[in-house]
């Protein structure tokens, strides 16, 4: 079938596709152990589109054991870093060959627009595969400046075993951020998707094989948190464990890496991040129009949502009012419609946990300026209108608490002392934007901003270069640039006394 350009195209394609829901374990696709399913349900309309292998401890024992057995084979991990990296490209070509079909199983699965689903998630995934597979045969060891009669040789080595547990908001971009440098420098693998979003690394483990990725290295375990995830993280014999994901869940990991062997753990966890215009912003316009996109892209359901918009005095009113202008481009509309910009929250509980947060804003003071409503109910879908608090004080729940969805509190603050202790006063550290025409205002507040990433005079950028994680309850590591290496090797010291 040709590119699919109508929302009608987007459902024939959907009509014909034939979705696999079953494990993925050494290189062959099989149900769990137990022969247990659950039903993969589409946000869209609420019908059932799969039934999907629900993995265990039996599943978790076998994958590892696998992965364990090729990663001591040495067919990956001791292969040259140039043919790793052959394979990591020709994985990368084949995700984007196959770009309508990924993008519209991440559509169908979460409920996000199709042209960000093809346009951003397929986009940024075979970006991230294809970066590690091109950075791997790029990167020296190290020499110690040793004494005459000796050398000191550093080298990095993968870790062995790795298991990633990644969320539901983003399922191939946040998989392929752990896959890209782990798979690159030579690990085995163990994915688990999110339960609420399997189907694109259900698909992208058969990808992975045709690329040349040996049977045994990637494999890809769907089911609950509390059954797969937690036998993964409890396993004897899983080196390193990478997570995205939620603060609860993060420090859960971290004491199940305790109780068991003492496993590498690196976290990519929530935020509240600040967004913070000054009255000197250099353009108000801009400005609206990327608070509207740090709130309402992927329907708010992204870690480093600008959920807190620290507006200064001088230019609150203009702004509320240039964002509620800009909030008509973000209605909701079916995800499977090329112009639609929001689509559906992922399922019913965030749909309640997001209608919950709205609740609590008004009964707490805030000032409802505009959405607060679920919409088209009548589809079956979860859908919610993007919503503006404004008169919100920092320590108010939707101020406070990681919301999840479209909700934007708006806190107003006087001069740069103030913005920055609102903005510090939170759990979180993952990002902040800073809106300024003075340079030295910029530099000062992204300084004292305890944040892993800081924006200015623009929100959310970045690429692969740029290394993404925070600081605080945000979680440890980071994602992308070749920091990310640093999660899945072990330093080596060899001491050779000449
Ligand atoms: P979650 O923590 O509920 O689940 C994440 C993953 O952990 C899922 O695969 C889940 O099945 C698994 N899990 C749940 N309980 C487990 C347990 N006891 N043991 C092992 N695994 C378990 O998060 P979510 O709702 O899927 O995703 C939303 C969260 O992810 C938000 O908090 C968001 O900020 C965060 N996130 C962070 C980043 C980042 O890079 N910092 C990026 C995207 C999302």
């Amino acid at each position: 079938m040709s590119t699919p350009t109508s929302r009608s195209d987007w459902e024939a394609l959907a009509a014909s596709l034939k979705i696999t829901g079953q494990a993925f374990i050494n290189g062959q696709y099989q149900g769990a152990a137990s022969g247990d399913t659950f039903d993969c349900i589409s946000p869209i309309d609420g019908q059932v589109l799969a039934k999907v292998a629900s993995c265990d401890l039996a599943d978790a024992n076998l994958a590892v054991a696998n992965a364990r057995e090729v990663f001591e084979a040495g067919t990956w991990s001791m292969l040259p870093p140039v043919k790793r990296k052959q394979v990591m490209i020709k994985f990368a070509d084949l995700l984007e060959e196959n770009a309508d079909e990924l993008a519209l199983l991440e559509t169908l699965d979460m409920g996000k627009p199709i042209q960000h689903s093809k346009g951003v998630d397929v986009v940024g995934a075979a970006r991230a595969i294809r970066w590690y597979g091109e950075a791997i045969d790029k990167i020296y060891d190290e020499i110690a400046p040793t004494a005459h009669n000796e050398i000191g040789m550093i080298t990095r080595e993968p870790v062995g075993v790795v298991a990633a547990i990644v969320p539901w908001n983003f399922p191939m971009i946040m998989a392929c951020w752990k896959l890209g440098p782990s798979l690159a420098t030579g690990n085995s693998v163990i994915l688990k998707p999110s339960e609420k979003s399997p189907l694109t690394a259900i698909r992208m483990a058969q990808l992975a094989i045709e690329a040349g990725i040996p049977a045994g290295v990637l494999n890809v375990l769907p089911g609950y948190g509390h059954t797969v995830g937690k036998a993964l993280a409890l396993h004897m014999d899983v080196d390193t464990l990478v997570f995205t994901g939620s603060t609860k869940i993060a420090k859960q990991l971290m004491i199940y890496a305790g109780e068991s062997n003492m496993k590498r753990v690196w976290l990519e966890a929530g935020g509240k991040s600040p967004n913070i215009v000054f009255n000197d912003a250099p353009d108000l316009k801009a400005a609206a129009e990327a608070a509207a996109v740090a709130i309402a892209f992927n329907q708010g359901e992204v870690c480093t949502a600008g959920s807190r918009l620290l507006v200064e005095s001088g230019v609150k009113d203009e702004l509320i009012k240039l964002i509620v202008e800009e909030m008509q481009g973000w209605q909701p509309g079916h995800p499977l419609d090329p112009k639609t910009t929001c689509g559906a929250m992922v399922d019913q509980q965030q749909l309640t946990n997001v209608l919950n947060y709205i609740k609590a804003g008004s009964e707490q003071g805030a000032t409802l300026v505009d959405g607060g409503k679920q919409v088209m109910a009548e589809t079956g879908g979860m859908y919610v209108q993007p919503t503006i608090f404004s008169n919100v004080r920092n320590d108010m729940t939707i101020a406070s608490e990681e919301i999840f969805g479209p909700v934007l509190s708006v806190i107003e603050f006087d001069g740069m002392e103030q913005a920055v202790k609102i903005a510090n006063d939170t759990m979180y550290g993952l990002a902040a934007g800073v809106w300024t025409s003075n340079l030295s205002k910029a530099h000062k507040t992204a300084k004292a901003l305890r944040s892993g990433m800081v924006w200015i005079n623009h929100y959310d950028g970045g690429d692969m270069t740029a290394p993404f994680g925070g600081y605080k309850q945000s979680g440890n590591g980071r994602d992308k640039s070749l920091h990310a290496f640093d999660k899945y090797t072990e330093i080596k010291a060899t001491w050779i006394a000449l």
